[in-house]
This record gives C-alpha cells, structure tokens and sequence, in this order.
C-alpha cells in the first residue's frame, strides 16, 4: 500500500507527529508514507484570508517540520515504511510567493498543488460554509477549476491534490459536467502533472474519492497519471480508505499509479500495491 499525502499536527488542524504517523503507517501495512504538510501561506495569502493562521505551519516551523520528517524516515527503516518529504502548496497566484524558493531550499520528494481559496474564502473549511450562497454553483464550479487547471500549469507541482474539492459540501451544478471535466483532463494532461486519488471524500460529507469515477475517467482517457493519498489529519486516518481508491482505479482501467522520489515519478502496478 502507499499514502502519499498525509498531514501532522504542524499544520494546526491537524493531529499527531511524524513518528506517530510512521507506526500507524507500519501497523497498517502502508510501505511508502509522503507527509505532505501544508506549506507556510504566502504573506499575501495570510492578509487576506481570515484564520490563515489555523491552515498551514507558520514560516518559521518549515525547517522543524524537515528535520520532523527525516527523523520519522529513520523510524521508518527500522519499521519497514519508506518516507518521503513531501509538500502542499495553494497553488493560486496569491499563495504563489516565495513557493519556488521554498521549494527549491528543501530537497522534496513530491509536491502537491492544491486549491483551497477561492480569493479569501476557504471554501472546504466547514466553518465557511455559508458563503456557497453567494455564488451560483454553477460559476463556482467554472472558477475553481479554472484556477485549479492555472494552478496545474505553474510548473511548481508534481500532483494535483483533491481535484474536485469544490464538491465537499455536496453543492453541485445540475447540468452536465462532461465538457468541464474533458476540457480539465486535457488541461492537466498537457501540463504534464499527476492527479491523485484521494480518499478524504470519503469521510467528508460528499461521501466520494476525489476524483469523482466519471472525472477519473476523463482523466484515464486523457492520459493523466495518478498516485494514491489518504490525505489523514490523524496517524489513525493513515492508508485509509485505499481498497476503495484502488477499485476506483481499476474502473476507471488504470493499471498504475505514480510514486515520486525526488520529484521523479515512479511506476507501480495496481497488482503490486
Ligand atoms: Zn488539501
Ligand atoms: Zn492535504
């Protein structure tokens, strides 16, 4: 099994250290674990998001969380689990300050680009909530994926992390959705990034991986690689739900997913996992 985004306790919201991510990880049979913390908001970002503090590891902590990190690999050899340092960056214009320095000061093995801000408004924050009434959900969906396909397109990132994030609340547009997501694959395709399978859907109250099986399909036809995450927010949480994404792959006909090392990309069967 692999895990390639999970969460500690430095990003605020959520629990638990390395190591103890490290021995779930063992205990549940994950042999490749990416930690994928939120990287520090960009000055920019923090100003215009309330309660930026409460959403990724303060600027000073990025040096704690890498050394965190490579003292949960040296538990990892011992128990049997590969770590990887990895990374997730808001990948929209306003997050986009210094990401490429920070970025390029620390030697990660893989980045995921995300969008949670849609210009000040965390959107999949369920104190938030509220704010989907301002939009016709139609539009919103239009502009996240707008800036989700922008965010592909940085050349920052090696994985699109939680592609349809906007479908967290269960706010979805009612007409088709077939050209959004064949023109968001092959968006994605020639910018030549990954899309991961996330299964934090599932415990949120959509109740679905992201992507979405007729998205991931777009994705396969496409010829979008993926990799694998549970996206955990406990050491609990960690390989959670990987049966599920794996049968997700399998009918969408995947045969692989991706594993970066170094920010290279790796192939492993589905078989294999
Ligand atoms: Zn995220
Ligand atoms: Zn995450």
């Amino acid at each position: 099994m692999i895990d390639l985004h999970v969460h500690t306790w430095r990003c605020r919201h959520a629990e638990g250290t390395a190591e103890e991510y490290v021995k779930s990880a063992a205990k549940r049979g994950v042999q490749v674990l990416a930690f994928t913390e939120h990287l520090p908001l960009s000055a920019e970002l923090a100003a215009r998001v309330p309660g930026a503090e409460g959403y990724a590891m303060p600027l000073e902590e990025l040096p704690d969380y890498v050394e965190d990190v490579r003292r949960a690999a040296a538990l990892g050899m011992e128990l049997g689990v590969d770590v990887l340092l990895g990374i997730e960056v808001d990948a929209v214009p306003a997050g986009l300050t210094d990401a490429a320095s920070l970025l390029g000061a620390y030697p990660f093995d893989i980045v995921l680009g995300a969008v949670h801000f849609i210009d000040d408004w965390a959107f999949d924050d369920p104190e938030h909530t509220e704010r989907y009434t301002e939009w016709s959900i139609d539009d919103l969906w239009e502009r996240y994926f707008s800036d989700l396909t922008t965010a592909a397109r940085t050349g920052l990132v090696d994985v699109v992390a939680h592609i349809d994030l906007v479908k967290k609340f269960c706010f979805r547009p009612h007409g088709s959705l077939e050209a959004l997501y064949s023109r968001t694959a092959r968006a994605l395709a020639q910018a030549q990034v990954a899309v991961e399978v996330n299964t934090a859907g599932l415990r949120k109250p959509c109740r679905e991986i992201y992507p979405s099986q007729p998205l991931l399909a777009a994705l396969r036809h496409a010829g979008v690689a993926v990799t694998i995450g549970s996206d955990a927010h406990c050491p609990e949480e960690v390989g959670a739900g990987m049966p599920e994404a794996l049968a997700t792959l399998r009918e969408a006909g995947y045969r692989s997913a991706l594993v970066f090392r170094n920010r290279q990309p790796q192939e492993v069967g589905l078989d294999d996992l």
